[in-house]
């Protein structure tokens, strides 16, 4: 049975409804465009895939209500395996937790309010001659379309369709909510979970907390040791991928990858909300641009790629060269980084430069400050040994 409403043809069709495709149906509808966004699950934002956290800008991006908001966070606590620690407590509201589930369906309800249709439980399997193919429940289908903007996440297809060369780094996830006892206003790093990423533990409502870890290897294994000491039952589980560098080529002629289909989610904590909803603003400009001026050349479409690299590419290639560099950083490094930080000069430099979503910034304040300069050898010899491994 065909969705009432949907047609054979649109200006714009998004394969994925997650935060990256609803936002750019949405942006897309907003510039005029007739759009059409498919989702191969019947529930937009099941299953969910994500610790949640949002910076308030990537929360502001979102432009939601605040009903997906499970709690509200004002700073951090990174906690060494060796025993050392240190905090940081902005007295602001700096970030938010959020229910994935109900942000994606709520930011979907806005899309769909914008006029973008949506086709639920259906594949986008192709796109040649100017239509998508997609399978659903009726079968084969066949969308005409000008510009296809591929969102369909970590694993997309489209992106193995079209033969491009995919991002850097695969980290694998696995997550739990579980009763357990934390600090509502801070969330928890713990680096020494896993050799180059982190663990988390974010407090999730009253009484409940969401503890995870991501990691290139061994993912089952680290997150059992991590979540060991935790004794409270487990309400859900969630298990996902983080594609970590983006993808030399995000366009082909008529089409623009965008969020994890491009490997746009921030290296330094895997957060792809924030920077999946900027690349789809940029593509839908450039979506718009190219439809009104008949121009579907990679030429033409090259524009998105050149638009979210002035917008956050420094970020993320400064954050990947952060994650390569920090794979060399063991536990008594990480205790001394945790030492040497746990310093009222430099806690108060984090609270007044730190942004989530664009680090760079106070990396670089930190790094100049004098108490820092203890750990220059640490950093150096990490440095090097990243060097050494390229070669
Ligand atoms: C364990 C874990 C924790 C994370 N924690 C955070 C966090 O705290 N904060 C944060 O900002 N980010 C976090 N992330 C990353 C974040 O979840 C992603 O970066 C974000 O969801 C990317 O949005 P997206 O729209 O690009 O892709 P997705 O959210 O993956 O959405 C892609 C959509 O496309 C659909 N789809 C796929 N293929 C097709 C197809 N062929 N046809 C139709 N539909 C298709 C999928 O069903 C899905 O709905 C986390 C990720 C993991 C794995």
């Amino acid at each position: 049975m065909d969705c009432p409403g949907i047609r054979d043809s649109y200006d714009v069709v998004v394969a994925g409804a997650g935060p990256a495709g609803t936002s750019a149906a949405r942006f897309c509808a907003q510039e005029g465009l007739s759009t059409l966004c498919i989702e191969e699950h019947g529930t937009i934002g099941h299953p969910v895939q994500c610790a949640g956290l949002l910076s308030a800008a990537a929360f502001r991006e979102c432009g939601v209500s605040d009903r997906c908001v499970i709690q509200t966070v004002r700073g951090a606590r990174i906690v060494s395996s060796l025993g050392g620690s240190f905090s940081f407590d902005a007295g602001v509201v700096k970030a938010y937790v959020v229910d994935r589930g109900v942000l994606d369906r709520e930011m979907a309800l806005h899309a769909a309010r914008e006029g973008v249709d949506y086709l639920l439980k259906t594949c986008a399997t192709g796109f040649s001659g100017g239509e998508v193919e997609t399978v659903g429940p009726s079968g084969k289908r066949h969308f005409r379309c000008r510009v296809l903007i591929a969102a369909d996440g970590p694993r997309s297809r489209f992106s193995r369709i079209f033969g491009l060369e995919r991002a850097k780094y695969f980290m694998g996830g696995r997550q739990v909510d579980c009763a357990h006892q934390v600090d509502p206003g801070l969330v928890e790093i713990h680096p020494d979970a896993a050799p180059d990423f982190f663990g988390w533990v974010i407090p999730a409502g009253k009484g409940y907390a969401r503890i995870g870890l991501c990691s290139r290897t061994d993912v089952r294994s680290r997150f059992e040791r991590f979540i060991s000491p935790v004794r409270g039952p487990v309400i859900s589980e969630v298990t996902g991928t983080i594609p970590l560098g983006p993808m030399p080529l995000t366009y082909a002629r008529s089409v623009l990858f965008i969020g994890d289909a491009a490997g746009l989610a921030k290296p330094t904590s895997g957060g792809g909300v924030y920077t999946g909803i900027r690349s789809a603003r940029h593509a839908a400009v450039v979506a718009a641009a190219a439809i009104r001026a008949g121009d579907f050349s990679r030429g033409s479409m090259a524009r998105y790629q050149e638009a979210w690299k002035a917008d956050f590419g420094r970020e993320l290639a400064l954050g990947l060269r952060f994650l390569s560099v920090r794979s060399h950083l063991g536990p008594a490094d990480i205790g001394q980084i945790c030492r040497v930080m746990d310093d009222p000069g430099v806690v108060s430099t984090i609270i007044r430069e730190g942004d989530m979503d664009r680090p760079a910034r106070v990396l670089v304040s930190l790094l100049r400050q004098r108490k820092m300069a203890r750990l220059y050898g640490v950093f150096i010899r990490a440095l090097a040994a990243d060097i050494m491994n390229r070669e």
